[in-house]
């Protein structure tokens, strides 16, 4: 018998451009923890990352990543943060959530990268009382430290070596993307002519 899946998964990010290690981790951390679904959190305004470097705009990252998840069973972009508008808070977001379904368990998914990094992020204290961490190990991958005060589950996965800012240089540099995004990701940024796409 197929598990009874419970819960929502939020996996934030930038999403410029999202990829397969996005993917694999939202689908690893489904099956793993039989969640019915899994949430692609586009940022609105990722405030960590303004002003560090160039960012596209929240709707062609929003339709980069609906493109992503297309036919992906369970795995969804969500709108949520840019229509809320203004900088992005993960506290703002799971409270939302919460709202909208307080029956729902919320499981908040980070690579062990922004794992270290959550003692930065707004309001931090506050999100142990909303949701799980649910932290993503890449093989071969130091276990990274838990953050104090949380319920965590750690799931693990293939390391897939490919970030965003790798795929920004390669399209700048006519490289190809294919596989490391899927088809429907590639036809947006053509259309979109993003990173640099329109220049070249
Ligand atoms: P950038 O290079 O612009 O920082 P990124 O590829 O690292 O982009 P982010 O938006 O920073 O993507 O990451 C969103 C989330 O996805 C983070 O929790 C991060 O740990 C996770 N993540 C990023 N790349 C991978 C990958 N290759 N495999 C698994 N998880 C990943
Ligand atoms: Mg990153």
């Amino acid at each position: 018998m197929p598990p009874v899946r419970r819960g929502l998964g939020i996996l934030g990010g930038t999403f410029d451009p999202p990829h397969i290690g996005h993917l694999a981790a939202a689908v690893e951390v489904r099956s793993a923890l039989h969640l019915e679904r899994v949430l692609l959190m586009v940022a609105n305004d990722p405030w960590q990352k303004t002003g560090v470097r160039p960012l596209s705009a929240a709707q062609d990252r929003l339709a980069m990543t609906a493109a992503a998840v297309l036919g992906v069973d369970g795995i969804e972009a969500s709108d949520l943060e840019i229509a809320r508008g203004g900088p992005t808070y993960s506290i703002d977001t799971l409270k939302e959530l919460h709202e909208v379904a307080p029956e729902q368990q919320l499981f908040l998914i980070v690579g062990s990268d922004a794992a270290t990094n959550l003692h930065t992020w707004h309001q931090h204290d506050e999100l142990p009382e909303l949701a799980t961490l649910v932290i993503v190990e890449r093989d071969g991958e130091n276990a990274a430290v838990p953050p104090a005060g949380w319920t965590i589950q750690r799931v693990s996965m293939p390391r897939l070596d490919v970030s965003s800012t790798e795929l920004r240089d390669r399209v700048r540099n006519g490289r190809p993307l294919t596989p490391l995004v899927t088809p429907g990701v590639i036809d947006e940024i053509e259309a979109r002519g993003l990173y640099g796409l329109a220049d070249s």
